[in-house]
Protein backbone atom coordinates (compact mmCIF):
# COMPACT_ATOMS: atom_id res chain seq x y z
CA UNK A 1 0.00 0.00 0.00
CA UNK A 2 1.15 3.56 -0.75
CA UNK A 3 0.60 6.48 1.02
CA UNK A 4 0.22 9.89 -0.90
CA UNK A 5 -0.76 13.41 0.15
CA UNK A 6 -2.66 15.09 -2.21
CA UNK A 7 -3.06 19.02 -2.18
CA UNK A 8 -6.71 20.13 -3.20
CA UNK A 9 -7.58 24.18 -4.85
CA UNK A 10 -10.30 26.43 -5.94
CA UNK A 11 -10.69 29.63 -7.07
CA UNK A 12 -13.56 30.18 -9.34
CA UNK A 13 -17.14 29.14 -9.08
CA UNK A 14 -18.14 27.65 -5.99
CA UNK A 15 -15.21 27.23 -4.75
CA UNK A 16 -16.20 24.72 -1.27
CA UNK A 17 -18.86 22.92 -3.13
CA UNK A 18 -16.67 21.89 -6.06
CA UNK A 19 -14.15 20.46 -3.14
CA UNK A 20 -16.49 18.61 -1.16
CA UNK A 21 -17.49 16.94 -5.07
CA UNK A 22 -13.93 15.73 -5.55
CA UNK A 23 -13.46 14.34 -1.97
CA UNK A 24 -16.49 12.54 -2.96
CA UNK A 25 -15.57 11.18 -6.40
CA UNK A 26 -11.95 10.15 -4.62
CA UNK A 27 -14.43 8.44 -2.05
CA UNK A 28 -16.38 6.97 -4.58
CA UNK A 29 -13.41 5.12 -6.47
CA UNK A 30 -12.66 1.67 -5.31
CA UNK A 31 -8.88 1.58 -6.13
CA UNK A 32 -8.00 3.97 -3.61
CA UNK A 33 -9.19 5.04 0.57
CA UNK A 34 -9.10 7.90 1.53
CA UNK A 35 -7.90 8.24 5.08
CA UNK A 36 -7.73 12.21 6.42
CA UNK A 37 -9.49 15.14 5.23
CA UNK A 38 -8.64 18.62 6.11
CA UNK A 39 -10.25 21.28 7.11
CA UNK A 40 -11.13 24.22 4.17
CA UNK A 41 -8.56 27.29 4.47
CA UNK A 42 -8.91 30.49 2.49
CA UNK A 43 -5.79 31.49 0.86
CA UNK A 44 -4.65 34.47 -1.02
CA UNK A 45 -3.23 33.64 -4.56
CA UNK A 46 0.24 32.29 -4.69
CA UNK A 47 2.92 33.12 -7.90
CA UNK A 48 -0.26 34.96 -10.37
CA UNK A 49 -1.20 37.57 -7.94
CA UNK A 50 -4.04 38.98 -10.05
CA UNK A 51 -7.19 35.86 -9.38
CA UNK A 52 -9.46 35.65 -6.95
CA UNK A 53 -8.77 33.83 -3.48
CA UNK A 54 -8.53 29.96 -3.18
CA UNK A 55 -9.96 27.43 -0.79
CA UNK A 56 -7.31 25.05 -0.20
CA UNK A 57 -7.26 21.71 1.67
CA UNK A 58 -5.47 18.37 1.57
CA UNK A 59 -6.16 14.97 1.96
CA UNK A 60 -4.29 11.80 2.64
CA UNK A 61 -4.88 8.76 0.51
CA UNK A 62 -3.82 5.29 0.60
CA UNK A 63 -3.68 2.68 -2.50
CA UNK A 64 -2.24 0.44 -4.77
CA UNK A 65 -2.28 2.46 -7.74
CA UNK A 66 1.07 3.68 -8.62
CA UNK A 67 1.71 7.51 -8.67
CA UNK A 68 1.05 7.81 -12.60
CA UNK A 69 -1.94 6.18 -12.18
CA UNK A 70 -3.57 8.30 -9.51
CA UNK A 71 -2.58 11.22 -10.89
CA UNK A 72 -4.38 10.00 -14.01
CA UNK A 73 -7.05 9.37 -11.27
CA UNK A 74 -6.92 13.21 -10.09
CA UNK A 75 -7.27 14.65 -13.86
CA UNK A 76 -10.69 12.65 -14.37
CA UNK A 77 -11.70 14.44 -11.67
CA UNK A 78 -10.70 17.83 -12.45
CA UNK A 79 -12.14 17.21 -16.08
CA UNK A 80 -15.85 15.91 -14.75
CA UNK A 81 -15.73 19.12 -12.31
CA UNK A 82 -15.32 21.29 -15.23
CA UNK A 83 -11.27 22.41 -15.03
CA UNK A 84 -10.43 24.27 -18.14
CA UNK A 85 -6.78 25.02 -18.27
CA UNK A 86 -5.65 28.32 -18.84
CA UNK A 87 -2.36 29.78 -18.36
CA UNK A 88 0.01 28.64 -15.81
CA UNK A 89 -1.31 29.69 -12.41
CA UNK A 90 -4.23 30.80 -13.46
CA UNK A 91 -7.71 30.59 -11.66
CA UNK A 92 -9.35 27.38 -12.23
CA UNK A 93 -12.33 25.72 -10.59
CA UNK A 94 -9.96 22.44 -9.43
CA UNK A 95 -6.45 21.62 -8.63
CA UNK A 96 -5.87 18.44 -7.34
CA UNK A 97 -1.98 17.93 -6.93
CA UNK A 98 0.05 14.93 -5.13
CA UNK A 99 2.48 16.74 -3.05
CA UNK A 100 4.10 14.07 -1.16
CA UNK A 101 4.08 10.00 -0.84
CA UNK A 102 5.81 8.43 2.47
CA UNK A 103 6.99 5.56 0.22
CA UNK A 104 6.58 6.61 -3.57
CA UNK A 105 9.54 9.34 -5.69
CA UNK A 106 9.21 9.94 -9.14
CA UNK A 107 11.26 12.28 -11.39
CA UNK A 108 9.83 12.71 -14.30
CA UNK A 109 7.78 16.15 -16.19
CA UNK A 110 4.72 14.17 -15.71
CA UNK A 111 4.75 13.29 -12.35
CA UNK A 112 7.31 14.89 -9.73
CA UNK A 113 7.31 13.84 -6.10
CA UNK A 114 7.78 15.34 -3.82
CA UNK A 115 5.89 18.05 -5.72
CA UNK A 116 8.66 20.89 -6.64
CA UNK A 117 7.55 23.53 -4.53
CA UNK A 118 5.27 21.48 -1.70
CA UNK A 119 8.41 23.48 0.75
CA UNK A 120 7.69 27.07 -0.17
CA UNK A 121 3.90 27.26 -0.40
CA UNK A 122 2.46 28.02 3.10
CA UNK A 123 -1.37 26.83 1.41
CA UNK A 124 0.01 23.33 0.50
CA UNK A 125 1.63 23.03 4.40
CA UNK A 126 -0.75 24.36 6.55
CA UNK A 127 -3.78 22.06 5.45
CA UNK A 128 -1.45 19.19 5.63
CA UNK A 129 0.24 20.04 8.90
CA UNK A 130 -3.32 19.56 10.14
CA UNK A 131 -4.11 15.73 9.00
CA UNK A 132 -0.37 14.67 9.08
CA UNK A 133 1.13 16.21 12.24
CA UNK A 134 4.34 14.43 12.49
CA UNK A 135 4.93 14.28 8.74
CA UNK A 136 8.51 14.96 7.74
CA UNK A 137 9.52 16.73 4.44
CA UNK A 138 13.07 16.27 3.44
CA UNK A 139 14.22 15.17 6.98
CA UNK A 140 12.13 18.38 8.95
CA UNK A 141 9.07 18.58 9.98
CA UNK A 142 6.25 21.02 8.84
CA UNK A 143 6.56 23.39 11.04
CA UNK A 144 10.11 23.63 10.19
CA UNK A 145 9.16 25.05 6.54
CA UNK A 146 6.43 26.87 7.44
CA UNK A 147 8.84 28.93 9.92
CA UNK A 148 10.82 29.95 6.14
CA UNK A 149 7.67 31.18 5.03
CA UNK A 150 6.23 34.78 5.26
CA UNK A 151 2.71 34.36 4.04
CA UNK A 152 1.12 32.04 6.78
CA UNK A 153 -0.60 34.44 8.95
CA UNK A 154 -3.03 34.96 5.25
CA UNK A 155 -4.11 31.55 5.39
CA UNK A 156 -7.27 31.39 7.74
CA UNK A 157 -9.32 28.28 8.12
CA UNK A 158 -13.22 28.75 6.80
CA UNK A 159 -14.31 25.41 8.30
CA UNK A 160 -13.38 22.09 10.49
P1 LIG B 1 1.91 23.57 -9.90
O1 LIG B 1 2.26 22.12 -10.25
O2 LIG B 1 3.10 24.49 -9.83
O3 LIG B 1 1.04 23.66 -8.68
P2 LIG B 1 -0.39 23.68 -11.60
O4 LIG B 1 -1.00 22.78 -10.58
O5 LIG B 1 -1.14 24.93 -11.92
O6 LIG B 1 1.09 24.11 -11.16
P3 LIG B 1 -1.21 22.08 -13.78
O7 LIG B 1 -1.52 22.84 -15.02
O8 LIG B 1 -2.36 21.64 -12.93
O9 LIG B 1 -0.13 22.88 -12.92
O10 LIG B 1 -0.42 20.74 -14.15
C1 LIG B 1 0.59 20.72 -15.12
C2 LIG B 1 1.22 19.33 -15.15
O11 LIG B 1 1.97 19.08 -13.95
C3 LIG B 1 0.26 18.17 -15.17
O12 LIG B 1 -0.14 17.85 -16.48
C4 LIG B 1 1.05 17.02 -14.51
O13 LIG B 1 1.46 16.04 -15.45
C5 LIG B 1 2.28 17.71 -13.96
N1 LIG B 1 2.70 17.29 -12.62
C6 LIG B 1 3.98 17.02 -12.27
N2 LIG B 1 4.07 16.65 -10.99
C7 LIG B 1 2.80 16.69 -10.48
C8 LIG B 1 2.26 16.40 -9.19
N3 LIG B 1 3.05 16.00 -8.18
N4 LIG B 1 0.92 16.53 -9.01
C9 LIG B 1 0.13 16.94 -10.04
N5 LIG B 1 0.59 17.22 -11.30
C10 LIG B 1 1.91 17.11 -11.52
CA1 LIG C 1 -1.08 23.16 -8.26
CA1 LIG D 1 -2.06 20.73 -10.81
Amino acid sequence: MHKYYLSLGANLGYREQTLHQAIMLLRDNTSLCVTAVSSFYETPPWGKLDQPAFINMACIVETNLSGVSLLTVCQEIEQKLGRVRHEKWGARTIDIDIVYSDDVVSHTDRLEIPHPYITQRAFVLVPLQEIAPALQIQDKPISYWLQQLPDVQSITKTTD
